[in-house]
Parts: structure tokens; C-alpha cells; sequence
């Protein structure tokens, strides 16, 4: 089965604007892009032409996303939310975000131009989020956190590398600092979230595929661990070292063992020990330490799992542990209702039966799903690489993408006709739906 007409030439078009994108950029050779930073501002400028040309209502909301509307059959309908990050790491990939911004405006320019939009009975809305990745301020999914009511004015306080503090950073992009919670949607005025993205590992690969659904976004926390022991000479026999680098190095060997068989996603990426030298016996150790898993439950379970086999390892090596957990978020369910009608969207683009993956990587959609009933469409990424300039998807999976993608719009629509005839719709139907 090939993709339509359309889908072949929006994927074209896709995949020319994810290039163009990737030339508006703070670094040299690669490719950058930061919250309220002046390559941002020319992103929307891009961007946001591009959604005029679609016949869409461009505005910049309080939070500094950018933000184009359709209306459906009649004005001011509440909006299915089509978003994802126009925001990057440093060095990295054209597609991871910013394809899925892309895609849903082609989608939307499709629905718009063919005059589907007509007969919606709710608005689109296609969200360019300024930031998910947190690259400039730590603090991450800001852009949706806002849209999904999550906004803290604690945050505003954050400095980013050169010690400017977010609150001088929106006043130099142009908007309010103390006006960034109006970016909120309500229940009213938005029934649901779609968001399109590669998918950031290996598995569609794997199955030759080239699209999901998404049956949750994981849960995640991280903890910095410190190990206490004693510093001592090289000479020190073994039953009287307090060896915290040894005890460290043996806890992350049995953290990798317990997350393999709780099916669970670990991660040691820094560590470092003191005083650090060869001949002398660590008297501390610190490491970070990352746990996704599929559900809530799961991962606290794995954790009290790991905890235990570190405190074995601590009294066998007569260290203490001190951890301090530095970012902890829950999972995020997909809406039945929404994820069966892009599952079907799929096997109306592919004619093959669609399936559902967890997402280990966080989304946008994880910090608005607190509001809004969320769904994701997956699309394959080569050797499953993403936060890289190696990124890469084939122009034949996003038409794929492109047409499963309007098809699940179109499948929420013809789902919920019936019921909007009756009475305004809002997120907390969507929510029925699936029930
Ligand atoms: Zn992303």
C-alpha cells in the first residue's frame, strides 16, 4: 500500500522545511536552538509564515510557543491540540520535535485546503512548544507545562548559562514574564492532545515499521547518589577499607542487573570520585542514576528494588549512601479513545494492523496530560539515534506518518459527530469516550 497523493508531496515539503530549520541555529557546524533565544524568534517567523500560507491564525502565547489555529464548523470551537518542540539539544538532529511541529501543519494545511475543516466540530490547533528539551534553563517541558496549566512562577528565577534569569528572557523576547500562566487552555476550550514525533529508539526498526501509537510515556526520576567511605593509602588491607568508588562501581553493576530483568530502562551517565588519586583508596563516590518505566508502580518497585541491593552492598563495604532525587515525574496514560483512533489511522495509511509502544523518552504531552486526554503517533527513526546530527527518517515513513496523522483527526471527528450535535464538546468527553 503507498501513501496518497497528498501525503507524498507534504512529506516532501516536510521533510525540505525539518532542512530550512535546521539552518536557524547558535552553533557553528550543528544545530542548537533554545527557549526565547533570537534563533527562536526567527524559527517562528519561519514557521509561522508557513502557517499563514496554511490558512491558519498565527499568534505567540505568554509562554513563547507558537501557536496556529483552524476553526471547524463553527467559530470558536474548542481545539484538538496538535503540538510538539521546535526547541533543541546542542548538537542535535533536525527531526526530534520539529517533524512533528512540520508534520501537523501540513496536515492542517491539508484539512484546511481540501475544506474538511468545515465540517470539524472542533478547532485545530497546531503548537510549535518553545521549549521541552530544557537546554537552556534545566528546567524542562516549560512550553507545555504552561499550556497544560502546570506553569510555576518559581521559574522565572532560573538562570541559564550566562546568568540571565527567565524573567529577563521573556521580557527580551517580547512577553510579560508575569503573564506566562495565560497560556493555559482550559477543559473548555480544549478536548484533547495529538502529538507526532520519531520515535527515539530502535524497536519500529526492529519490526520493520514504520509507525505505532504510543501506550504511555514513562515514568522517570532521577537521583544523585553519594557514597561515604574513607580515603585511605593503597596499602590498606581490604577488611579495613571504606572503599566508596569499589561499593559505587558494584551498586551500578547491580543496578543494570535489576533493571534488565524488571524490564525497566537505567541509566549511570556521570560519576565522579574523590580525591581521585591512583594510588589512594576513594572516600567518595557520586553518580547519577536515571529509571524509566512503563508504569508508576513499576518503577517504584524496581527502585526499593535497587535500594535494598545497595544497602547489601554498602554494609558489605562498610560506606554509607546518601541519594537525593533531583527529578521525578509520573507516567503519562494515552487516552484510549484518542490512541484507538490513531491506531486506526494507521491501518488506514498502512493497511497493516497497528500496535502500540511505550515511550521511554519524556514528551510535551506527558506535562499536558494533567489537562488534556493525550495520544501519540509514532514514527520510526534510523538505528533508533535521536539527540544527534545523525538523526534520520525516510521521506516515504513521515507520508506515512502525514496521512495516519490527518486520518486519526478525522477519525476523532467522525467518533465524536454525533455527540457534538447534542451539546459543546470538551476534554472531559474525549475522556468519557474511551470508558
Ligand atoms: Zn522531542
Amino acid at each position: 500500500m503507498s501513501a496518497t497523493q497528498w501525503a507524498e508531496d507534504a512529506a516532501a515539503t516536510i521533510m525540505e522545511r525539518c532542512d530550512r530549520l535546521a539552518e536557524l541555529t547558535s552553533m557553528d557546524g550543528g544545530i542548537e536552538r533554545v527557549y526565547l533565544s533570537p534563533e527562536m524568534a526567527r524559527a517562528y517567523e519561519l514557521v509561522g509564515g508557513w502557517m499563514k500560507d496554511a490558512g491558519l491564525a498565527v499568534s505567540i502565547d505568554p509562554a513563547g510557543n507558537l501557536r496556529g489555529r483552524a476553526e471547524g464548523n463553527q467559530p470558536s470551537l474548542p481545539a484538538l491540540v496538535l503540538g510538539s518542540h521546535l526547541d533543541s539539544v546542542p548538537d542535535a538532529g533536525k527531526y526530534d520535535g520539529i517533524l512533528g511541529v512540520i508534520t501537523a501543519l501540513s496536515v492542517a494545511e491539508h484539512l484546511v485546503k481540501s475544506g474538511a475543516t468545515a465540517s470539524l466540530p472542533f478547532a485545530i490547533e497546531v503548537v510549535g512548544f518553545g521549549d521541552e528539551e530544557g537546554a537552556r534553563f534545566g528546567a524542562t517541558l516549560l512550553g507545555s507545562y504552561a499550556l497544560g496549566g502546570g506553569w510555576n512562577d518559581e521559574w522565572l528565577d532560573l538562570t541559564d548559562a550566562n546568568g540571565v534569569t527567565m524573567r529577563q528572557a521573556f521580557t527580551d523576547f517580547g512577553l510579560d514574564p508575569d503573564r506566562v500562566a495565560e497560556a493555559a487552555h482550559s477543559v473548555e476550550d480544549a478536548i484533547g492532545y495529538l502529538e507526532f514525533h520519531i520515535e527515539q529508539g530502535p524497536i519500529l526498526e526492529q519490526k520493520d515499521r514504520a509507525l505505532s501509537s504510543v501506550s504511555s510515556i514513562a515514568a522517570a526520576s532521577r537521583y544523585m547518589v553519594t557514597i561515604h567511605g574513607l580515603s585511605s593509602h593503597i596499602a590498606t588491607p581490604y577488611d579495613l577499607r571504606h572503599d566508596a568508588l569499589t561499593a559505587a562501581a558494584n551498586i551500578i553493576a547491580g543496578v543494570d542487573e535489576i533493571s534488565r530483568s524488571a524490564g525497566t530502562r537505567a541509566n549511570v551517565g556521570e560519576i565522579s570520585a574523590e580525591p581521585g588519586g591512583v594510588n589512594v583508596i576513594a572516600g567518595k563516590a557520586t553518580f547519577s542514576l536515571d529509571l524509566r518505566a512503563g508504569t508508576d508502580e513499576l518503577r517504584d518497585e524496581t527502585f526499593a528494588r535497587i535500594w535494598a541491593m545497595a544497602d547489601r552492598v554498602c554494609a558489605e563495604y562498610g560506606v554509607t549512601m546518601e541519594r537525593t532525587c533531583i527529578h521525578t515525574a509520573d507516567s503519562a496514560q494515552c487516552d484510549p479513545f484518542l490512541r484507538s483512533c490513531i491506531e486506526q489511522g494507521i491501518e488506514q495509511a498502512e493497511g497493516k494492523e497497528a500496535f502500540g509502544l511505550i515511550s521511554y523518552p519524556g514528551h510535551d504531552g506527558m506535562a499536558v496530560a494533567g489537562l488534556l486526554p493525550i495520544a501519540m503517533l509514532y514514527v520510526r527513526c534510523k538505528g533508533g539515534i535521536s539527540h544527534s546530527p545523525l538523526e534520520s527518517v525516510r521521506e516515504d515513513d513521515v507520508a506515512y506518518g502525514a496521512e495516519a496523522f490527518e486520518r486519526a483527526i478525522l477519525n476523532v471527528a467522525d467518533r465524536l459527530h454525533e455527540r457534538a450535535e447534542r451539546q459543546p464538546l470538551t476534554a472531559d468527553i474525549v475522556l468519557g469516550m474511551g470508558a
